[in-house]
């Protein structure tokens, strides 16, 4: 096994450990492996060992990616970063999931151009949850709007809401946050639409976010290693 097939299994065995800490169903909560910055052959890699959703920021290094590795026909793309207008053709018509819809003008260009014979493409709206200045998502108080628009574009579905929470936050801040997420999500099928993800917790805070709900995790240091973005 190799050191990235080693990190991979170690952060499935400690989300298994935190649903079981939370009480929640083994298997309920999802892996995003977060591969930006790091090679195709690592992705092959920790393919290898199991992982099939990977998870990507830059749409132009993506765009590679995914020709190097179009022999892996079962593998699910996640785009986690935040997707320009120009940038949209390219993910409706590669990506399986969307995290980081935060306009709706991005998401109307996203369901017009979703290929027809393509499943609906599955979105998250992504939530400034902390309110942040400068930080991409909607405010919470605009979320659950922004959601059910959303929900009416045809060619999208939408599955829930996705945050980074503040960085630095103490353990009492990211449960707060985290919480507040999980309403979201219930104030979301209270108004009708029947979503069921709450995609949050990183590499630092997977544990507090899978304690709070998180159906979905995005790791990416802890299992490719330190990044370097000296390139980006
Ligand atoms: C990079 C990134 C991650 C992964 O972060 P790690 O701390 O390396 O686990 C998760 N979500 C988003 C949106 C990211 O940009």
């Amino acid at each position: 096994m190799t050191s990235l097939q080693q990190n991979y299994r170690e952060v499935c065995a400690k989300i298994r450990e935190a649903e079981a800490a939370a009480h929640r169903e083994n298997g309920s909560v999802h892996l995003v492996a977060v591969s930006k910055t790091f090679p195709a052959g690592d992705i092959r890699e920790v393919y290898a060992a199991g992982a099939r959703d990977f998870g990507e920021n830059y749409i132009q290094e993506w765009y590679g990616k995914t020709e190097e590795l179009a022999d892996l026909t079962d593998i699910v793309w996640h785009v986690i970063g935040d997707v320009q207008s120009n940038k949209t053709r390219f993910v409706a018509e590669r990506a399986h999931w969307v995290h980081t819809v935060s306009r709706l003008k991005t998401a109307r260009r996203l369901s017009e151009q979703r290929p027809s014979e393509m499943p609906p493409l599955q979105v998250c709206i992504e939530v400034n949850i902390a309110g942040e200045p400068g930080k991409h998502g909607v405010a919470p108080e605009e979320a659950v709007a922004l959601a059910c628009e959303t929900a009416k574009l045809p060619r999208l579905q939408v599955r829930g809401f996705m945050c980074v929470a503040e960085v630095g936050a103490g353990a009492e801040a990211l449960h707060n946050q985290f919480t507040r997420m999980r309403q979201l999500l219930a104030d979301l099928n209270a108004a009708g639409v029947a979503a069921d993800v709450l995609s949050m917790g990183m590499s630092a805070d997977m544990e507090a976010a899978i304690a709070c709900g998180a159906t979905h995790v995005r790791v990416g240091s802890a299992i490719f290693g330190k990044r370097d973005y000296s390139d980006k």
